[in-house]
């Protein structure tokens, strides 16, 4: 287990925080992404400068100038994670440095200023830290950190913005599927697509999830809880769902889900998944896999267990693939495979297990 150096981050306390019983009324059913935590990160980056005033502050709204860059010409960018609580009380992250590099990434995609890796930790680190109180017990969830970086320069016109804010936020969140409601229906996006070669599939910008919107209100409008999305040029290969990868468990016990070309985000899960699955022997495979391949595998039998995967979502079974020439089974109850590759990851993130990659990270 890993601890991170501390920046020297200023620290405005919150003086008027709700009481302990009022937070713990809300952490006994908090949903998800609406029970926001006391405090926020933010660090400015101005060109010329750099990276500078690290601050914690009272969660609050932000001033910005109505032609700041971001409202124009979206540069935003995002990362999802989460604070678990263990056994001892202790608060855990798990694989943050794995976000801290993805986020670069993302930045570096969207000619965004680049946060150092150690930055984005400590931000993280020190918002969990100071929050602590805000994480729910682990029957109950966990608490969802969400950094992400805004283009903040006041100036109309196409180009990189010479001003950031870096900023870091925090929620608790139980479930992102109810727990009672057994495997999820998910709608097969033939209309839209989510990214195409040499856009910007692989990197967390807002832009992808506002153009993945209509197909989740077609998906709404189908019964469906969830879009899986296919490939740009055929139609023909699944890709990723709105918020999460996609994992299929064949009757031979291989582990297959598509390739990471450019389209898909590589999911922290789906990596995690990949090792844990190969720990336990499974053979894992990274290759395309056809939507009618797919539907025919899932009618012989070939195709055993479909799931999706993803900080918020963890492990959840598919049960039915939807479009609109009909439905496809896959299986009425949550599989074997998928069950166990579920707790053997929770089990570590919850600090309950043996942490033999050295993912988890003490704040
Ligand atoms: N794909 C998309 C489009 C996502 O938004 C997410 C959530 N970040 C994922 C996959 C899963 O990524 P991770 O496992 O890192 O949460």
């Amino acid at each position: 287990m890993s601890t991170t150096r501390e920046t020297a981050f200023t620290i405005t306390p919150k003086t008027d925080a709700i009481s302990a019983a009022e937070r713990a009324a809300l952490l006994a059913n908090p949903g998800f992404g609406r029970v926001f935590s006391d405090h926020m990160a933010v660090v400015t980056y101005t060109e010329g400068k750099g990276w500078h005033t690290p601050e914690i502050m009272p969660r609050q709204p932000l001033m910005l100038d109505p032609a700041a860059s971001v409202l124009h010409y979206a540069q935003e960018i995002f990362e999802g994670m989460k604070a678990y609580r263990a056994p001892n009380g202790d608060a855990l992250l798990f694989r943050p440095e794995a976000n801290a590099r993805r986020f670069r990434k993302s930045a570096e995609r969207m000619a965004m200023a680049q946060l150092p890796e150690e930055l984005f930790l400590d931000a993280v680190n020190q918002l969990v830290k100071l929050d602590a109180g805000w994480i729910p017990d682990p029957e109950v969830g966990t608490l969802y950190l969400r950094p992400f970086m805004i283009a903040t320069e006041t100036a109309l016109g196409v180009k990189p913005s010479a001003e950031y804010k870096f900023i870091v936020i925090a929620c608790a969140a139980g479930d992102y599927f109810s727990k009672d409601a057994g495997p999820v229906t998910v709608w097969v996006e033939e209309r839209t697509v989510r990214a195409s070669r040499g856009g910007t599939g692989e990197a967390k910008c807002g832009g992808n999830y506002a153009a993945s919107l209509t197909a989740q209100q077609e998906a709404k409008a189908n019964g469906c809880h969830q879009v899986l999305f296919l490939d740009a040029n055929e139609r023909k290969w699944i890709e990723e769902m709105g918020g999460m990868n996609v994992m299929a468990v064949m009757e031979d016990g291989t582990l297959k889900t598509p390739p990471l070309g450019g389209t898909i985000l590589p999911g922290i899960t789906r990596d995690s998944l990949l090792t844990l699955a190969r720990d336990k022997g499974m053979t894992v495979k990274e290759e395309p896999y056809a939507i009618e391949q797919l539907y025919a595998d899932a009618a012989s039998g070939r195709l055993r267990e479909l799931f999706a995967c993803g900080t918020a979502a963890v492990v959840t079974p598919i049960g039915t693939l939807k479009s609109a020439e009909g439905d496809h089974l896959i299986s009425g109850q949550t599989g074997e495979v998928t069950a166990s590759l579920r707790k053997t990851l929770c089990d570590i993130q919850f600090g309950r297990a043996e942490d033999p990659h050295g993912w988890m990270h003490r704040v």
